[in-house]
């Protein structure tokens, strides 16, 4: 049955055909239900009219209302303005335009009552209005007492007279015919609880609200309805998945037991140790482990990792590492082969370049169990990739694999689903890893192993590249090495390429007296490899290089991070990059370069990273910026297609959509309940149109 909502858009009051196709095309928007959450994105203030007097250029937009005294226009050329001596019976102000002059002079005139909408402003001592919204008084807009709200529109939409205002009125006539049909989507304990206002007038005042206080409740009612379906959704996927994957129970720990006296090459730190002892609960509960291993670059994770790969070993099971990139697979297999070895456990790593031969041999010695730890890219994934009993695999993601893949490695093993663990290096704020991991159990490595100094981080202008360059060859001069990398990105590819190789020229020259290294994207890999070696093996002294390096370098010697044209990179990327150095005992220094010339997002890039060394900080920073679908890539962006609620700025509202949700499953995991049917039927609705977490139905 097909619900009223559900009725195309064409069959309103008001829009027919044409411009009902023009609003599938530019806006999405397909039915009314659509129309409806087609929600304004700021408001303007008609809830009453100002006094001239009253008016300072500290004011947002306000509206006044009077007669235009005297119409004028004044200078000549380019400095022509139109002027209108605007009066509200007792004090006067400027109205000016600058452009379109003619065609506004026409339409105004001096007899009648107008209202006039705009922020005022000084000019030398006097306050003038430029630009404003005018139109003649009428019995409708002369009663204020609203905010009007102002709704995205394209170019297209506006040469078609669907703009801001036309879209207002389409909702006015939607609403008229819908509002008595609205139904309740939240259970009436919840509403209690919060004090939410109920849905009808929740949608009714995002749309007409009658002042800020409505607005503000209409506002907090759908941000939290929305948060709390996305919440309840990934929390019951949980549920479901907890009641119906055993898990292999891992409790023996001989393994590790003989690690940690044998072999642990270093005190872990209390977080290392925290995180451990949540993964062993998991891994021994007889529940499947689901978990997130959250920790910043050089925190760590891999000697975490290797520790339950050997839970897993000592229990019978096989374990599986998968990266998103060769260069990481790689840096896993090396890193866990050193743990490996000491251990005697066979490990071999899989990726798209491994030969056939040793393909096959890699395939045999897994399906016997005779392998132990298999290491690798998508190339895991494979068909053939069949393990005697997979009972750990450990996804290192860095946003790159979504949810599917995830699953995908779940099912390689047929009698039990292996325990999970998805890690990544780059640091999630807790708002955006709650939606996008929100069914996984999460653990974080907060703290970084004893003794490391801080990186200390500075911007220097271009202009100063002298200076730096000295202090250069004094770091080179105490044994150590230094990285200078340039951006390159695929659109300016060109030009970036030779930015750095005439960048690599210039450093050559000055400093004649060391070896340098050059590695960028468009290299062989033989030659890359034979570059990178020369690095680490110490040979050369200065590592010439793209981003290619953000991941999959690891020279402790290496100590000084200098990052041309740094206001080009993201600030993750600049986090990212900066974890290469500070990985030795020397103090460690990365140096931002960039022109004098910053944009204002740029200069706060800059200024956060000099600032802070923390990850999360950084991530949160970097989520206000840029946005949660930016930060994470496309793929996984349903999760994140919100349509009101704001990751970067409602994470109050998230943590208490969370509880409620958290709350309800512990009362009736399988909603069952009768006051919970209106979850279940959203719920229902939910899964038909994938996003849309709060739709109307
Ligand atoms: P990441 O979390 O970035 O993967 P790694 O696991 O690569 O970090 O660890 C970074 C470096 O720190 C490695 O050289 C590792 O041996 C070292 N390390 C890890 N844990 C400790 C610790 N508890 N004490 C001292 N050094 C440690
Ligand atoms: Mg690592």
């Amino acid at each position: 049955m097909a619900s009223f909502f559900e009725t195309r858009i064409e069959f309103l009051k008001g829009v027919g055909p044409q411009k009902a196709a023009l609003l599938n095309k530019e806006l999405n928007i397909y039915t009314y239900s659509e129309l409806i959450q087609h929600y304004p994105f700021r408001y303007e203030d008609r809830t009453r009219f100002y006094k001239i007097n009253e008016i300072n250029a500290e004011m947002p937009f306000i509206q006044i209302k009077g007669r235009i005294k005297h119409l004028e226009t004044v200078g000549a050329q380019r400095k022509k303005r139109l002027v209108a001596y605007f009066s509200d019976g007792e004090d006067e102000i400027e109205l000016v335009w600058f452009k379109g002059i003619n065609w506004v002079a026409k339409k105004l005139s001096t007899g009648i009552d107008y209202v006039v909408f705009g922020k005022a402003s000084l000019f030398g001592r006097k306050l003038n209005m430029a630009h404003p919204e005018i139109e003649p008084l009428t019995t409708k807009n002369d009663q204020g007492g609203f905010l009007q709200p102002v709704y995205s529109t394209t170019e297209k939409l506006k040469n078609r007279f669907l703009d801001s205002r036309a879209i207002s009125k389409l909702q006015r006539a939607l609403m008229e015919i819908a509002h008595s049909r609205i139904r309740e989507t939240l259970p009436p304990n919840l509403i209690a609880q919060y004090r939410l206002v109920s849905k009808k007038d929740a949608l009714l005042n995002i749309h007409f609200p009658k002042n800020q206080e409505l607005l503000q409740r209409a506002k907090f009612r759908l941000k939290f309805e929305e948060l709390f379906f996305v919440q309840l959704r990934l929390l019951k996927l949980k549920v479901t998945r907890l009641e119906k994957f055993r898990g292999q129970i891992f409790d023996d720990t001989s393994k590790l037991t003989e690690f940690y006296h044998k072999h642990l090459p270093f005190d872990l730190t209390n977080a290392q140790k925290r995180v451990i002892k949540e993964i062993y609960r998991d891994m021994k509960s007889g529940k499947q482990m689901n978990r997130l291993l959250q920790g910043d670059v050089g925190s760590g994770k891999t000697i975490v990792a290797f520790i339950c790969v050997l839970i897993a070993i000592a229990n019978g099971g096989q374990a599986a590492l998968m990266a998103p990139t060769e260069i990481l697979a790689n840096q896993h297999f090396q890193g866990l082969s050193e743990f490996a070895e000491k251990m005697g456990l066979k490990i071999s790593l899989l990726t798209g370049s491994t030969k056939t031969k040793k393909r096959r041999e890699i395939h045999e010695a897994l399906e016997e169990g005779a392998l132990n730890i298999l290491v690798g890219t998508h190339a895991l994934l494979e068909e053939k990739v069949k393990f005697k009993n997979l009972g750990l695999a450990i996804i290192d993601e860095q946003h790159r694999f979504g949810v599917a893949q995830r699953a995908k490695l779940w099912k390689k093993n047929e009698d039990f689903v292996p325990h999970v663990l998805v890690m990544t290096a780059t640091p999630i704020p807790r708002t955006l890893a709650m939606t996008l991991y929100g069914d996984l159990d999460i653990s974080v490595i907060d703290e970084l192993p004893a003794g490391r100094k801080p990186i200390e981080t500075v911007h220097r202008y271009d202009a100063n590249r002298l200076k730096v360059f000295d202090f250069l060859r004094k770091q080179i001069g105490l044994g150590r090495q230094v990285y200078i990398v340039y951006p390159l990105i695929e659109e300016s590819a060109k030009m970036d390429l030779k930015h750095l190789e005439d960048g690599y020229e210039s450093i050559s020259r000055a400093f004649s007296e060391f070896h340098l290294s050059i590695v960028h994207g468009k290299m062989k890999a033989d030659a890359k490899e034979y570059e990178m070696e020369r690095f680490v093996k110490g040979e050369t002294q200065i590592m010439v290089a793209t981003t290619v390096i953000e991941v999959g370098v690891n020279v402790p010697n290496a100590s000084v991070m200098i990052i041309e044209n740094a206001e080009r990179f993201g600030l993750a990327q600049l986090h990212q990059l900066r974890g290469r150095v500070g990985r030795g005992a020397d103090q460690s220094y990365c140096i931002l370069m960039s022109d004098y010339k910053l944009s204002k997002e740029a200069r706060i890039r800059i200024d956060t990273m000099v600032r802070t060394n923390n990850g999360f900080e950084i991530a949160d920073v970097d989520l206000k910026l840029r946005g949660p679908g930016d930060i994470t890539g496309t793929q996984q962006s349903g999760l994140l297609d919100l349509a009101i609620a704001d990751l970067a700025k409602d994470g109050q509202i998230l943590q208490l959509a969370r509880d409620a949700a958290i709350t309800l499953l512990n009362k009736d995991p399988e909603l069952k309940l009768p006051e919970h049917t209106n979850i279940i039927q959203q719920i229902n609705s939910m899964k038909k149109h994938e996003v849309n977490w709060s739709r109307v139905s």
